[in-house]
């Protein structure tokens, strides 16, 4: 491989990683865009219920309000009907 086909190669290499690069990018501002989402969901239902089954509350909330609270899919949203979030509420309110 001559100087300008490797170099044209490391072109197009560069330019794919630019890609890359941005759509990470606006992969984590999305991400940080439902953190905060979350956060916001989940404060006023620990803050605003100060019995004993605040923790029970605040994830049956956030499962009502279609975002998953089983481990294996915490914080992502939900159709309804996930097998493994009615595990964990049913657990915790045991
Ligand atoms: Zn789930």
């Amino acid at each position: 491989m001559n100087l300008s086909k490797q170099l044209a190669s490391m072109q197009q290499t560069l330019s794919q990683l630019t890609e890359e690069f941005q759509q990470l990018q606006v992969y984590i501002a999305n991400l940080e865009a439902e953190n905060e989402w979350l956060r916001q969901q989940a404060a006023p239902a620990v803050q605003n219920n100060p019995h004993e089954n605040d923790g029970q509350h605040a994830l049956q909330k956030l499962y009502d309000d279609g975002i998953h609270v089983c481990p294996a899919y915490f914080g992502k949203t939900h159709d309804g009907g996930c097998l493994l979030c009615m595990e964990v509420l049913s657990n915790v309110s045991n």
